[in-house]
């Protein structure tokens, strides 16, 4: 059946996988093989090598597609990986037009990796859309957009993002991994190219590293795919299935944490040591009217400092949570405090990284999908420490 019209959670259990034909097997097989028999050169059931195509992975794409409401995904090795062929559509010369607050990793590869091959790249503020326009010449090419943005939790209005790159003949892409496609869907609201670190909350248990791309274009997934197999940062069937297996529980997960979320930062907004709270739930929050327009809930993530921005307090809080774990990466349904200075965005000048707001005295929750108390429990007797 073609779940089209499903609701979201069927399709998270069912659009895109099928039983085993030889077997039956409801689960999708781990199809550990690197290559298929051929009956004679080139006549084969469409796998040939695994590089280029396996069958759990394919199930994989499929229901990934079908969760952004798109026609075409691509899985790769990381979200890094995913991002690395979106950045291969271009040539020197080009230029790119992304956001101020990114995920670290993704401003590493492009000023320390893609900057050596003549792509210049623009950080710029995209609260108000029509700055871009500000940036835009002959050679731009490309809007790399991440909202909800990593760690500040900014927002950009992707639909009106959408228009700016019409005007412009510009590719739209979007990094949703901070959403997932249960929150938002940015091919409905005009994207080109939906980027997802499924590492995140896609596989939603911290047990594989995987990236995904996904768009409604043919001739933009022919491009991706191609790179894809010449450049080779694909995942194995084994990852493939943790990731499906992940999947079927992604509506209840997101529920859980966006509840989760919720309530922890009212308590930090409430709390009198905490100084400000970054979550766009908060009608205060500089994005609200555009989270509410674009986005089906507001999500887990909750950035915070401590009052005085201070450095040592947010060494202690981070080291005296109990409930909580101090690692990089989020989504899991385990909660996580990182510190993004030191972590997941030492990769920034501390320069650029203060111009962006992520203080030295920032902290960063991943909030997870344990009892709602025990979390709160665990983040006020952290601060009682502090
Ligand atoms: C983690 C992350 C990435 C990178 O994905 P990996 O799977 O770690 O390679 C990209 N963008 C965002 C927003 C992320 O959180």
């Amino acid at each position: 059946m073609d779940h089209k019209k499903s609701g979201f959670g069927t399709k998270c259990i069912h659009a895109g996988v099928f039983p085993d034909p030889t077997t039956g097997a409801i689960m999708t097989p781990i199809y550990q093989t690197s290559t298929f028999v051929q009956e004679y050169p080139g006549k084969h059931k469409g796998y040939a090598y695994a590089r280029g195509k396996n069958p759990t992975r394919s199930q994989l794409e499929g229901a990934l597609a079908a969760l952004e409401g798109a026609e075409h995904a691509l899985c790769f090795s990381s979200g890094m990986g995913a991002i690395d062929a979106v950045i291969k559509l271009l040539r020197p010369g080009d230029e790119v037009i992304t956001g101020n607050d990114l995920y670290g990793g993704s401003y590493r590869m492009f000023s320390k990796v893609f900057e050596n091959y003549g792509i210049k790249f623009h950080y710029i503020d995209m609260h108000d859309v029509n700055h871009i326009n500000e940036y835009v010449n002959d050679n731009t090419k490309l809007l790399w957009i991440e909202t909800p943005s990593n760690p500040m939790l900014k927002m950009v209005d992707i639909a009106a993002a959408s228009e700016i790159a019409k005007k412009h003949n510009l590719l739209l892409a979007i990094d949703n991994t901070f959403a997932s496609p249960a929150l938002q869907n940015p091919i409905a609201l005009g994207a080109d190219i939906v980027m997802h670190s499924a590492t995140k909350y896609l596989g939603g248990h911290s047990d594989v590293v995987m990236g995904a791309l996904i768009t409604n274009r043919a001739d933009l997934h022919e491009k991706l795919a191609f790179i894809h197999n010449s450049c080779g940062a694909t995942p194995g069937p084994m990852d493939s299935f943790l990731v499906l297996r992940g999947i079927k529980t992604l509506h209840l997960r997101v529920k859980a944490h966006c509840e989760n979320g919720r309530a922890i930062a009212h308590f930090l907004k409430n709390h009198p040591k905490v100084g400000r709270v970054y979550w766009p739930g908060f009608e205060d929050h500089d994005g609200h009217a555009i989270a509410k327009k674009q986005m089906k809930d507001f999500g887990g993530m909750v950035s915070f400092t401590l009052k005085g921005d201070d450095f040592e307090a947010a060494m202690k809080f981070a080291t005296s949570v109990r409930v909580f774990s101090l690692a990089e990466s989020l989504g899991g349904v385990e909660s996580l405090v990182n510190h993004p200075a030191s972590m997941t965005h030492a990769s920034i000048p501390a320069e650029e990284r203060r111009k962006a707001g992520v203080v030295d005295g920032l902290l960063r929750l991943s909030i997870g999908v344990e009892d709602t108390q025990d979390l709160l429990d665990d983040v006020a007797q952290a601060l009682d420490l502090v």
